[in-house]
């Protein structure tokens, strides 16, 4: 089955019906990521709707600073998610340095909860790469996906000498720099992302509205530049998305769904 362990199903609007129909006719196991708080609540409602689509609540770098007096609040919302994400810093595309302090803060909160709960977490590390790492450490969080990595490649190989896991995305088809990372991430920590329905507009400027069937473009992007072929990547990440979530009781159910589907 397809995975697409990065995407903001709640950003789909009018095309909501139509992006559901995709991700159950593929099947594309989806693991749907949220901004901050409404985005969780409407993630939820969504998920009702496709045993494919797991929700999972995180506070993004830019919202950062809007919940970090709300950390209490946050923590309720924490645990009833099966997952963490998406979290992380961002020191790039976010201008406004006097945000950072509450980004921090922030991320370290979701991490320690990742940390209490067990949960694996859906990370946004831009220009913050290397001291995500070093929390990662200093929490021994082992399940970490590192979504769209574009970092120094010395930082992306001490990530992956830690264990994290990597979606790739729809750059590998433009970027000669990130086809560089997804030949670097070797078999046993490669995922695949969309990140869309935004992907697609924000790295080409233009319209067009990324739905999730996407995913196809990613294999095959993967494939060229792994030379290999589309069948074994997606064998490939299958498997280590199952290992991701083995022994994880909040995924009992997401990997009923991804084996019953695949079988
Ligand atoms: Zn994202």
């Amino acid at each position: 089955m397809l995975i697409d362990a990065h995407v903001h199903l709640d950003k789909y609007g009018d095309l909501l019906d139509q992006a559901l129909q995709e991700i159950d006719t593929e099947p594309i196991f989806t693991v749907a990521t949220a901004m901050d708080l409404p985005s969780y609540l409407e993630l939820q409602r969504i998920a009702e709707r496709s045993s494919l689509v797991l929700p999972t609540f995180g506070i993004h770098p830019r919202r950062a600073a809007e919940y970090v007096d709300r950390l209490t609040e946050i923590g309720r919302y924490i645990e009833t998610s099966p997952g963490i994400g998406e979290i992380g810093l961002d020191f790039h595309w976010v201008k406004d340095s006097a945000t950072y302090p509450a980004q921090r803060k922030v991320l370290e909160y979701f991490i320690a909860a990742a940390r209490e709960q067990k949960k694996f977490v859906n990370l946004h590390t831009k220009a913050g790469e290397k001291e995500i790492l070093d929390l990662l450490e200093r929490y021994d969080i082992k399940r970490a996906i590192i979504h769209w990595y574009s970092g120094p490649m010395d930082i992306l190989r001490a990530l992956i000498d830690y264990g994290c896991y990597f979606t790739i995305g729809v750059e590998v088809l433009y970027s000669d720099y990130i086809k560089a990372i997804a030949r670097t991430i070797p078999d046993h920590l490669l995922l695949t992302e969309t990140d869309n329905p935004g992907a697609l507009r924000w790295l080409k400027k233009t319209d067009e509205i990324g739905m999730p069937i996407a995913i196809k473009d990613v294999v095959d992007g993967l494939a060229r530049v792994r030379q290999t072929v589309q069948e074994e990547i997606e064998l490939l990440v299958q498997g280590n998305f199952a290992r991701l979530i083995a022994n994880d009781p909040s995924l009992q159910e997401a990997r009923r769904s991804l084996f019953s589907w695949s079988s």
